[in-house]
């Protein structure tokens, strides 16, 4: 089965093939790239919401800082210290209550940490309830083991928001494995922050108990706080630089290094050793010594009595600041890491999408390219050969646009079309030229009578016709009396303008459909249609007489006359055109036996025939 495609079609088929598959191919990659970028987006909302529980957890451990200095004195606070609480749990209240908008769609899916923020939250209440019972005991009431227990409910809080910290760190290394190092380290930074705020509360501690036997595990809890302390710190020294490109964190990791372990760690070191120095449970220096200060670098300590709880944590807690620059710092680093990502999956996006619309558009004008120039031009091309082979040569419209081979094409055609036009010229010319051979072939040239040839052909049509219409036909022959005296007496020439007068004199006798032609020399032959014997007989007689009647050309003497021999063939007859003009010519001799310049138009008797 032959299937006809038009090209055009194909064309746009392919065409639209073509472009559906760019843009298919280009909205997959727009997708993907989108979904990358969304993703990223959801990875950035991810790190604010790891910011705010880490400064969440920040804000409660700061808390101590104060609430300690407020539980350590001896006797009322001073407003200023609990003007600072105030302002603390304030900021941890706010902090939390920021916590809880980054993270309010996520509260209304999640009960469990809806849960976990609530249990957060009242434990927050109710260490700082323990505090504000020690706080509102009178003055020298306050005990050290009360004060101890007041710290280690506010220990318990900052655990738990540690908790929720890591918890939240640990689904975001999932999200993007590609910042995990930063989380990871982000979250060593918080802790070392928290550990460190916590080793100054055992320094508090040790400075507010009057318990012996608290002071021996109290000093033995400050050993483990600093080894943890020690352990956070090689692990982010170690691989903070090695896992950040470049020295970003490196300047941060030296303030941590001069400011804390130069400053608040040596300080708290030398205060608990005076303290275990003084109630015999620590040597002097068992810690201090392995600080990582240089010797020059030490602060200067309370020499010469113990520092109040609120004296010594106004000079700690200003040290832990660089490790919190640290972590924030290395949360810096995690968000312009995905940012930069982010961009660069934006740039693909805007990129992939460019790219399709440029492909499809350059398709889509390709098409209409093809279309335009190619397609409907070479419609109009056949349309033009066809007009041409139907004969039809105006010169046609043609397309506004079309490509270089096209437009050769369409010169061809003009060429084509041309040579047709001189044809047809040359067809008309040879017509007319057939025409006018057909027509002197039948005419003599000098009367301008149709000759006997001619004759012979319309006088059978005439026969025909007569046949048909079921008339009579009747044929007159007649012949120039003594003609060869005329040319004798006036010349050739004069001769021949008889002959050429003899159409001049007998046409006016003649109806319309008669036949008047030059038989042969001086002889001539006359078919009248749809005639009777006597009409014939009577227009023979007029014949005969315009023949005679005045000298030829005004040549004096010029006079002719003629013989007639006349044949009628009656309705119905089936005599020929060869009979018919030999019965003529039979009477056209009797005419001119009987003495000329007369008509028979019987046989025998001659008698018959009319005399002149
Ligand atoms: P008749 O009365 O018996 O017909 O005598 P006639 O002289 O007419 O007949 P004849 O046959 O003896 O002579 C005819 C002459 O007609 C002879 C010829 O030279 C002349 N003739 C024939 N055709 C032409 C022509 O075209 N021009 C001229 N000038 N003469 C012609
Ligand atoms: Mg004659
Ligand atoms: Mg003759």
């Amino acid at each position: 089965m032959a299937v006809s495609i038009r090209l055009q079609h194909l064309q746009w088929a392919g065409g639209a093939v073509a472009a559906a598959g760019s843009v298919m191919l280009g909205t997959t990659l727009v997708l993907s790239d989108f979904r990358s970028v969304r993703h990223y987006d959801r990875g950035l909302e991810e790190l604010a919401r790891f910011r705010s529980v880490m400064d969440a957890a920040t804000a409660i451990s700061a808390e101590r800082g104060p609430a300690n200095s407020v539980m350590g004195e001896a006797g009322p606070p001073p407003p200023g210290l609990v003007a600072a609480l105030v302002a603390k749990r304030l900021a941890t209240d706010e902090s939390l209550t920021r916590l809880e908008a980054v993270f309010d769609g996520e509260l209304l899916g999640s009960p469990r940490f809806r849960q976990d923020l609530k249990d957060l939250r009242d434990r927050l209440a109710a260490s700082r309830l323990t505090v504000d019972t020690v706080v509102g005991r009178p003055a020298g009431q306050r005990g050290g083991g009360e004060i101890a227990g007041a710290i280690l409910a506010m220990f318990a809080v900052a655990d738990d928001a540690a908790v929720l910290r890591d918890e939240l760190g640990r689904g975001i290394a999932r999200t993007l494995p590609q910042i995990s190092a930063e989380i990871m380290l982000q979250s060593a930074a918080s802790a070392l922050r928290e550990e460190a705020g916590k080793l100054g509360s055992y320094v508090v501690m040790a400075l507010t108990t009057t318990d012996e036997r608290r002071h021996g595990e109290i000093a033995a809890d400050f050993a483990r706080t600093a080894g943890r302390v020690r352990q956070q710190w090689a692990l982010l020294s170690s691989y903070a630089g090695a896992a950040i490109p470049g020295r970003a964190v490196d300047d941060v990791l030296a303030e941590v290094q001069t400011q804390y372990f130069a400053g608040s760690w040596v300080r708290a070191h030398e205060t608990l050793g005076h303290e275990a120095l003084a109630h015999g449970t620590l040597a002097h220096g068992t810690l201090a010594h392995e600080t990582l200060a240089h010797e020059g670098e030490r602060p200067e300590t309370a020499v010469g009595g113990r520092p109040s709880a609120a004296a010594f944590t106004a000079a700690y807690v200003p040290g832990l600041a660089a490790a919190a620059r640290l972590r924030d710092r290395l949360g810096e680093l995690s968000r312009e890491k995905i940012e930069t990502q982010r961009r660069a999956a934006l740039r693909d996006t805007v990129i992939a999408g460019s790219l399709t619309v440029l492909v499809a558009g350059i398709l889509l004008a390709l098409n209409l390219l093809l279309s335009n120039r190619l397609f409907r031009p070479l419609i109009a091309a056949r349309r033009q050969i066809v007009a041409i082979a139907r004969g039809n040569l105006s010169e046609p419209v043609q397309p506004a646009r079309f490509g270089r081979e096209i437009g050769e094409m369409f010169d061809g055609l003009a060429i084509l079309r041309a040579e047709q036009r001189q044809k047809r010229v040359l067809e008309r010319e040879r017509t007319r030229l057939t025409r006018q051979l057909q027509i002197l072939s039948e005419t003599d040239a000098l009367t301008g009578l149709p000759n006997r040839r001619a004759a012979g052909e319309r006088a059978a049509r005439a026969l025909a016709e007569a046949d048909r219409a079921g008339t009579g036909l009747a044929v007159v022959l007649f012949d120039i009396d003594h003609f060869k005296a005329v040319n004798d007496t006036h010349g050739h020439a004069a001769g021949d303008l008889v002959l050429a007068q003899i159409g001049p004199r007998i046409a006016p006798c003649l109806r319309p459909g008669d036949l008047l032609a030059r038989y042969g020399g001086e002889e001539f032959v006359v078919v009248l249609p749809g005639i009777g014997a006597a009409d014939a007989e009577r227009l023979c007689e007029r014949l005969r007489t315009a023949l005679c009647r005045e000298p030829i050309g005004q040549i004096p003497g010029l006079r002719i006359s003629g013989s007639f021999g006349l044949a009628t063939r009656e309705p119905g007859s089936s005599q020929s055109w060869d009979a018919l003009v030999s019965l003529a010519d039979q009477r056209l001799y009797r005419a001119k036996q009987a003495g000329r310049n007369r008509i028979c138009a019987a046989d025998p008797p001659p008698a018959e025939c009319d005399a002149a």
